[in-house]
């Protein structure tokens, strides 16, 4: 169905564009058939204290997985995104700031950015923190934390961020992982009308884990909160000690710049350790490309910088490009529903980037909170983070869109660095629910689940990539065989993404949702994504996920949880139209056998469906739920055990 729906780039964005239709192909030819020289040219784009001479040098030949870019090349990240930009653009706002309260408002030029991003890597010397040290960043969505991320790239140190809802468990767990000796937080934060107990949560952490010596403490709500002598420090008073002057740290293109944590949806988390220079060029590059950002524009990235997407897209692509970032500390459903179109028009948002999850749940809300804003400096919309339902797609490019913006459907991964399968705005035309074609030197191939490649143009497997990219994640800290064993050994010669995909006729891509969660109908392979579409392309319905469960007859029979737009009664009747529905839809292979009334869908942090619970859940087997440390809200699991169906 959705299949069909073809958009072509509008004629403003054709003119507009960085990379024509031409441009793409002839530059996507030349990435992959010349790497060498496509990515020295590329890697021009940034500043270097040496220009590296060696570009590529990788090797995806299991066991021996070694990935180097620009291997010789002298850089650092902070001086890229900040002091190569004070003389032209000194006094443009670098980071806009839009508190969760309404009304409130923050900002730092470049100047003012360079300043404190100075102070604080002094006040982390002055702290015992070295190149090397791993310094782990627990804060909230304030100006401070991209500070601190600058302030470890700019003396050398890799920071590790952990998204601020994460529990003391899960922050003991990381700090632990990666040997931090050395936490930021703040003493508080605030989010959707509540307040987040930073510090306090610290303290708990650091009752079942060792080995930090330090406690550093941004004064954000000015909440009472404790301090442990000896070990917390006020972070300004330790700034009010320390010069603003901080000379970067000459990096090698291959020292570490961060570890991140992958959102554990599908298991125990990895950290994830990206490098500099790769990294830089490869998430300034997507950054200008994909969303073909212009000078001057505001740019509004609705991630928290807890998440990869945080990090390339709030941070360290907009910065190194000179862009003005806007950084949000709120939800999208406080005060109302309308609060991201209010702060597009306060702002004039230009591109504006946002997942899935946020967009099912403004659109189960009711159209009408988009409707009343004009937003006419909005010209491109984003979407990331897990399959974007062609139905939430289209809501998204009429309502918020107003059917005049370009709508880029961005498929990545912590472990990619930046973007990797993304229309090229006014270069590539769209097709809701597809990611559509690779960017530069990415090489997206097919494979059957038993491996073997599918050379043909339209084709159904598992996703892989056939060469490096210089945004690939390198290793995952501190444990390399866990990395090699992970992506290279499944399917040797490859890097496998985990995901399931179908490639059409026109060379598009569609991601189908994790291999895991392909479901297996009576010998039929049918991907969770897809009937989650279905359901969702029903007026009623706002967000659905689907899950397999064993079934005597079919070998796996289909099990969906429902959740209903504001004001719809759930019903017998209501069950049998939806499986109707989705029969005609698809077919009658994805005819759903069990439909279970969902209020709540049980969601990691960063927003996506835990479908691994919700398996465990249908298959009736509550006593191996796994990691559930890295849920949004653990009670929703009680509510779906209570209402299990089983007829
Ligand atoms: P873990 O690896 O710990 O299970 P995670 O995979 O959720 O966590 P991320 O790296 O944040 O952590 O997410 C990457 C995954 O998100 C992709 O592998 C894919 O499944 C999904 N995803 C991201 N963007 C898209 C997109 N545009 N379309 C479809 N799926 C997407
Ligand atoms: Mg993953």
């Amino acid at each position: 169905m959705s299949e069909q729906l073809i958009f072509q780039p509008s004629a403003a964005a054709v003119a507009h564009t960085h990379t024509n239709a031409e441009q793409y192909e002839a530059h996507y030819e030349r990435s992959v058939s010349d790497p060498d020289g496509f990515w020295a040219e590329q890697a021009r784009r940034l500043d270097w204290v040496k220009f590296p001479t060696k570009i590529k040098n990788t090797s995806f030949q299991y066991p021996d997985i070694s990935i180097k870019w620009f291997e010789d090349g002298v850089l650092n990240v902070s001086y890229n995104c900040i002091d190569r930009h004070l003389d032209k653009r000194g006094d443009q706002v670098a980071i806009l700031w839009e508190g969760d309260t309404p009304g409130t408002q923050d900002l730092v030029t470049y100047r003012q950015l360079h300043e404190r991003v100075c102070r604080y890597a002094n006040v982390l010397k002055a702290n015992g923190v070295q190149k090397g040290d791993r310094v782990t960043i627990y804060m909230p969505m304030v100006i401070d934390t991209a500070v601190a991320m600058l302030a470890s790239a700019r003396i050398g140190a890799v920071h590790s961020v952990i998204f601020g809802g994460f529990s003391p468990d899960s922050i003991a767990g990381r700090v632990g992982d990666c040997g931090s000796k050395i936490i930021l937080t703040a003493d508080e934060g605030r989010r959707g009308g509540k307040i987040i107990p930073l510090k306090k949560a610290v303290d708990e952490a650091l009752t079942k884990v060792g080995g930090v010596e330090k406690v550093i403490v941004v004064k954000v709500t000015g909440n009472a909160v404790n301090m442990e002598p000896g070990r917390d420090l006020w972070y300004h008073d330790e700034a009010a000690k320390v010069s603003a002057d901080c000379p970067p740290e000459p990096m090698n293109a291959e020292d570490p710049l961060f570890i991140l944590y992958t959102s554990g949806s599908t298991g125990k988390p990895k950290g994830v350790l990206h490098t500099t220079g790769g990294y830089l060029v490869y998430g300034s590059l997507t950054h200008q490309l994909s969303f073909d950002y212009r000078d001057g524009e505001v740019f509004w990235c609705t991630a928290d910088v807890g998440w990869i997407t945080g990090h390339t897209y709030i941070v360290y692509g907009p910065l190194a490009n000179g862009a003005t970032t806007l950084m949000f500390e709120g939800v999208p459903s406080y005060p109302d529903a309308s609060r991201f179109w209010q702060v597009v028009e306060k702002h004039k948002v230009n591109i504006f980037h946002t997942a899935p999850t946020a967009i099912r749940a403004l659109m189960g809300a009711g159209a009408e909170y988009a409707d009343k804003y004009d937003m006419p400096t909005l010209r491109l919309l984003g979407t990331v983070g897990e399959p974007i339902n062609p139905e939430a797609w289209l809501w998204y490019s009429k309502h918020v869109g107003k059917d005049r913006c370009t709508v880029v459907d961005a498929w990545w991964q912590t472990e990619t660095g930046g973007h990797m399968i993304a229309p090229f705005p006014g270069a590539v035309p769209t097709k809701p629910g597809s990611a559509t074609k690779p960017f530069f030197g990415v090489q997206p191939v097919v494979l059957s689940p038993e491996g073997k490649l599918q050379e043909q143009t339209k084709a159904e497997g598992v996703l892989a990539i056939k060469d490096s990219w210089p945004g690939q994640m390198r290793t995952v800290y501190g444990d390399h065989q866990r990395f090699v064993e992970t992506y290279f050994s499944q399917y040797k010669g490859y890097y496998f993404t985990g995901d399931g995909c179908r490639r059409d006729e026109d060379g598009y891509y569609w991601i189908t949702g994790r291999v895991d969660d392909v479901l297996n109908v009576s010998g039929h392979r049918l991907g969770t994504a897809e009937v989650e579409s279905a359901l969702v392309a029903h007026p009623k319905v706002s967000e659905a996920a689907v899950v397999g469960y064993p079934h005597d007859i079919k070998g796996q029979g289909i099990y969906c949880y429902v959740t209903l737009m504001a004001g719809e009664q759930s019903s017998d009747e209501l069950r049998s139209e939806l499986k109707t529905w989705v029969r005609k839809e698809i077919g009658p292979i994805a005819t759903p056998d069990l439909i279970q009334w969902a209020p709540g869908l049980p969601k990691t942090r960063s927003g996506k469906i835990m479908r691994r619970i919700l398996r465990k859940v249908a298959e009736n087997d509550f006593g191996a739920l796994g990691d559930t440390s890295t849920l949004a809200d653990p009670t929703v699991v009680d509510d779906l055990i209570a209402n299990r169906q089983n007829r």
